[in-house]
């Protein structure tokens, strides 16, 4: 019968990768947008915005009317806003957190109430290996996605006794419209440090995101999984 899920900003990039991997496993998999729905008539679009607490409760209502109580929930939804400390604004650092670190909060709340009822769960949490090594112009993003690690840390203690088990996937630099926005030089510098040389497909977190919600992931809880070719290392 498949699980219910539901994927934050799963239209495209690597929510989409992870959407129609375990929607092609069975579950019936919910994936949140804001203009364009998803491109793959196996998911049910729901619009969301994560800023926005009731517009997320409205796409959590509607993923549930047509596929039950979300079981599985993937936070991927996330936004950059680069630039060096001395000029970036108040807004782009209030943003980037609203959107990726208070927007995780605002999404595992709605989505616990189902999963404590049910005894059962499973949540990941999008990061980045930028939590780990920084980066300059990232101060903010950087803030977000490190806070995601004590926030899932935290999640495991209290929803452990129920059987929900959160996890964090970091990526490195996987080909997407995110990753295609940095400069040549920043790219050539991330390459250099990453043992393999090379980017990652959305396909490879949709992979771990496989692994941490499936059956082979059930003792696996508050870790953090790199999947970045080695970008990274010893962070
Ligand atoms: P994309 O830019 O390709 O996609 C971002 C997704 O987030 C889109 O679905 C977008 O929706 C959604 N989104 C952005 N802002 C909001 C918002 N305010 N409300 C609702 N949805 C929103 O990014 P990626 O696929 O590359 O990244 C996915 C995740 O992986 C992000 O959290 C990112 O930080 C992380 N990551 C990516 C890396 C990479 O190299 N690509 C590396 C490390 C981490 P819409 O289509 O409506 O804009």
């Amino acid at each position: 019968m498949g699980r219910s899920v539901l994927v934050t900003g799963g239209n495209r990039g690597i929510g989409l990768a992870v959407a129609t991997a375990l929607a092609a496993d069975g579950d019936r998999v919910a994936v949140t947008h804001r203009d364009s729905g998803p491109p793959d008539e196996r998911l049910l679009g729901v619009h969301a915005e994560m800023t926005d607490p009731a517009s997320i409760d409205a796409a959590f209502a509607k993923a549930e009317a047509a596929h039950g109580p979300v079981e599985v929930l993937v936070v991927n939804a996330g936004i950059t806003r680069d630039g060096l400390v001395l000029r970036m604004e108040e807004r782009d650092f209030t943003d980037v957190v609203d959107v990726n670190l208070h927007g995780a909060f605002r999404t595992v709340r709605r989505a616990v109430r189902g999963m404590m009822r049910a005894r059962w769960g499973r949540i990941v949490l999008i990061s980045s290996m930028t939590y780990a090594y920084g980066a300059p112009g990232q101060v903010n993003y950087a803030a977000a996605k490190a806070g995601m690690l004590g926030m899932a840390r935290s999640l495991a203690w209290e929803l452990g006794p129920r059987n929900i088990t959160v996890n964090v996937v970091s990526p490195g630099l996987i080909d997407t419209d995110m990753s295609r926005e940095i400069t040549d030089q920043r790219r050539e510098h991330l390459l250099s440090i990453t043992p393999l040389g090379r980017t990652g497909e959305p396909e490879d977190i949709a992979a771990a995101v496989r692994y941490l919600t499936g059956e082979s992931g059930r003792f696996v809880t508050g870790a953090v999984l790199p999947v970045s070719g080695g970008l990274g290392l010893g962070g």
